[in-house]
This record gives structure tokens, sequence and C-alpha cells, in this order.
């Protein structure tokens, strides 16, 4: 029997998560054990509390943008060791021998495991990870800093990555993945407008203080036709928005998990090669590039830190588009 530990559970779909105690788990062959320091709040912990993905681990422990230590190692781990600080993101397993895991694209395998999702996360004071889906993290970041790049950073980058070489990008939605992205763009010499429900100035200031040249509600028109869109916000009236904004043979990418439906739209703001996409989940190859490429940045992300115990608290703050950057869990 292991000792307990303290977390954080959905016994069912739109109900407040329970504070639990849980036996601390034990490491199965190639599992490593992690003492949880941080764990950021993602919009898509979220609709799995809403209930709005489907078919949760029943009782599930949520949270996939984990930093902390690993204390136990089990058979066959070696790329991690006792005292090391790691990284847990969503792409918790995969099975190696799909099509899309030998073609490069394990993000679409159809057997993949995603953490706080099909497995226990990280709110709690431990968690059990497969050591192939961790990542050591930059020194230059602490726990807290580190935690949001793990899913906000990650889908967030592989979201500008399919944007193409545009100059003028549009985000929409300026929560967590953008705060971080419109840095990322920044440094690539892109000019970043950014789009927010209108009428919140606040998020406005915000991303202008991150380098947007431009800020202001998503009911308003860009000043300029742009290169693409990145759309982070759950609100399928923004794709015919974002298409409306975007320059001929330009790209909106949607880089949720959910979203609501999509209003029907006039063939014309989609014709002229513009390219309506999605982005789900990420492959580990994503995290190493983004890993390596934040502190050059360097990224800097804004957090707001709250007790495991409040975890109600920073989904409904999140729900309520109150946070400014990124929730963090501390245990
Ligand atoms: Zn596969
Ligand atoms: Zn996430």
């Amino acid at each position: 029997m292991g000792s307990p530990m303290r977390a954080m559970v959905l016994d069912q779909p739109r109900q407040k998560l329970r504070p639990a105690k849980l036996e601390r788990p034990s490491p199965l062959p190639g599992q490593v054990i992690i003492r949880v320091h941080a764990c950021a709040v993602c919009r898509t912990d979220l609709h799995v509390v809403d209930g709005e993905l489907p078919d949760p681990k029943p009782h599930l422990v949520p949270g996939h943008e984990i930093v902390g230590t690993v204390v136990e190692i089990g058979p066959g781990v070696d790329r991690f060791r006792i005292g090391e600080r790691v990284g847990v993101p969503w792409l918790g397993w995969t099975c190696g021998v799909c099509d899309y895991c030998r073609s490069g694209r394990e993000n679409l395998c159809p057997n993949a495991r995603f953490t706080g999702y099909q497995i226990d996360g990280g709110y709690a004071e431990f968690t059990a990870a497969d050591q192939r889906y961790c990542f050591a993290l930059p020194d230059s970041y602490d726990d807290v800093a580190a935690a949001p790049l793990l899913c906000a950073g990650l889908i967030g980058y592989r979201a500008l990555s399919m944007a193409g070489e545009g100059q003028l990008l549009g985000i929409y939605g300026f929560g967590a993945a953008a705060h971080i992205i419109a840095q990322v763009a920044r440094h690539q010499g892109r000019r970043v407008f950014a789009f927010t429900r209108p009428g919140d100035d606040k998020a406005q200031r915000f991303a202008e203080t991150l380098g947007a040249v431009w800020a202001g509600g998503s009911d308003v028109p860009a000043p300029e036709p742009l290169d693409a869109a990145l759309i982070f916000a759950p609100v399928g009236a923004l794709v015919p928005a974002a298409l409306r904004n975007t320059a001929k043979g330009g790209t909106v990418v949607c880089a949720g998990i959910h979203m609501s439906d999509i209003p029907a739209f006039p063939y014309r703001i989609l014709w002229e090669e513009r390219v309506l996409r999605s982005v789900a989940n990420l492959t580990r190859r994503d995290a190493e590039a983004f890993l390596a490429l934040a502190p050059q940045v360097p990224v800097r992300t804004h957090t707001e830190t709250f007790p495991l115990a409040a975890a109600n608290d920073a989904l409904d703050r999140l729900r309520a588009g109150k946070l400014e950057g990124a929730a963090v869990l501390v245990p």
C-alpha cells in the first residue's frame, strides 16, 4: 500500500471537482512517479469538467501541464533519474505502430491516450507518467512559470507553425495560449493583431504589453487584411469572422479541442484559396522544438497561482474569462 496523497477528482461531468485522498501511484514498467510542483489549468480541462469531451476516465484527476520532480522510477526507465525535473503534456501515450504514428503524426493516433483525460493527471501531489512522453524543461523557468509552456505553449506553437510564413497574424481569444504565442510570433518578426471579447479592454491592453501592434474586439474588422489567424477561443462564430479578415491565400487555424457550432457562411469568404484547418493535440517533436525555442525568445509566462484545493475557483475564473495569462495550481 502506498501512502495517501491529496488530489482533486472529477466524479461526474458538470460537477465540481472533489478534494480527495488517493493512494499514491506506483510505477509500472517505463513509468516515472513525479512529485507535482505546479500544474497549469488548460481550457481543455474546462471542456472535460463541463462534459464537452466524452468519456473521461472514471474518477479522473485532471491536469496536463505538469511540472515536477521524479521521485521513483519503474523498471526500464532510462530517460530520467530520481531528482530530475520533468514536464508532462497532454499527449500521454501513443501506439507507435499505426499509420499515423509511423508517418510522424502521432498526434492523430487513434489509440492515443491523453493526460488528465484518459490518464490521471496533475491536479494531485503525485502523478505517474510514461517516461517517453515526459520532457526536460529549460532551467531559466521556475516550476510555476514553466507549467503553461506544456500545453498553452506547445499546442499554441503547433497552431502557429500551421499558419504559414505570413507577417500579419491575427489571434482570437487572448488567454493562456495566445499570451505565449504572441511573444513567439513577434520574435519571428510577425505583426500580431489581437482580437478579444468585445469590450474587454483589460485583455486588449494585456495583448499590447505582449507586443500586439493592434488590439480590439472580435466584432471589429481588422485594420489590414491578415495573412493568417489563430482561433484559441471556443467560439464557432469566430471562424467566419476570421475568414472575413484574412487576405487571399491566407489560413485560419482553429487551435482548440472543442468549439461551439460554426454558423453557415458564404463561400466567397473562403474562396481565393483561403485555408481553414484545425490543429489536434501535439507530437513529441513539437514539444522538443518549442521547449528549445521558448528560452531563446524568451517567452515570459504570466501566471496566477492557486492552491490545489482551489482548483474549482481556478476553473470558474477561466470559464468567466477573468484570468490574465494562465492559472497554475500548486499542491
Ligand atoms: Zn498510433
Ligand atoms: Zn491543454
